[in-house]
């Protein structure tokens, strides 16, 4: 039994003659790297949503330690396995009303320091809790997303394309940030195209027209 199990994963919707999926199946195991490439539409976020639990396959299943994510119970399952959009989703006006988020729903008392020195973590000074989400740059949001993701660490951390159209300042950072959460033992399952990324990739799998090409 693998980490995860991503078995015979088909997923259509109703008004679409083809699917999105068809019978994908790959393992992910504990301290795994992996990377899902291939051409653009060809299924890769609608693979790490499922994963995620965000949405259902039509059929097959997902094992998250060899118990079927669809009996587990949601909000418990996203704390441990964690999704981050390929567009950052920010709410509330300013950082803070985003680094509280975490605390919040696990009802707990908001850390600043925590927050700060995640803040810290990918180049944003302390000040920046009190700015508006609206003043921050698009690297900024994807550097502030992510670390509202690991607030709280995962045990597996899917990225959907989080470095796409960062300008390369910001880029660096987020590579050092995925680098530490690695190293503390986060599984990680990734989709990029970015070629340095690729060419750095340890074990990939290719989705191409919403199969695992071999
Ligand atoms: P990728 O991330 O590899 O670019 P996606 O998983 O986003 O691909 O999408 C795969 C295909 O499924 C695309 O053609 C997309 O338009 C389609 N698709 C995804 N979700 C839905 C949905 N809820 N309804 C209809 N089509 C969808
Ligand atoms: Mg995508």
């Amino acid at each position: 039994m693998a980490y995860m199990d991503i078995s015979q994963v088909t997923y259509r919707v109703a008004d679409q003659g083809t699917n999105i999926l068809t019978e994908v199946s790959f393992s992910v195991e504990k301290n795994d790297f992996l990377t899902l490439a291939g051409p653009s539409g060809g299924g890769k976020s609608t693979i790490l949503k499922i994963m995620a639990g965000l949405i259902s396959p039509t059929s097959g299943t997902t094992l998250f330690q060899g118990a079927d994510i669809s009996t587990m119970d949601p909000a418990l399952y996203r704390r441990r396995v964690s999704y981050c959009f390929q567009q950052p989703v920010l709410f509330g006006e300013t950082v803070k009303d985003n680094l509280s988020f975490p605390f919040e729903i696990r009802k707990e008392k908001f850390d600043p320091v925590r927050a700060e020195s995640f803040l810290s973590r990918v180049d944003l000074p302390a000040s920046y809790m009190d700015k508006k989400i609206s003043q921050l740059s698009g690297g900024e949001k994807q550097r502030m997303a992510l670390i509202r993701n690991l607030l709280f660490p995962p045990q597996v951390l899917l990225l959907d394309e989080v470095t796409t159209g960062l300008d390369e300042a910001s880029k660096g950072i987020v590579h050092q940030l995925i680098d530490s959460v690695k190293k503390d033992g986060v599984t990680i399952v990734q989709v990029t195209h970015d070629a340095q990324e690729l060419e750095e990739a340890g074990r990939i799998i290719h989705i191409v027209e919403g199969r695992v090409e071999e």
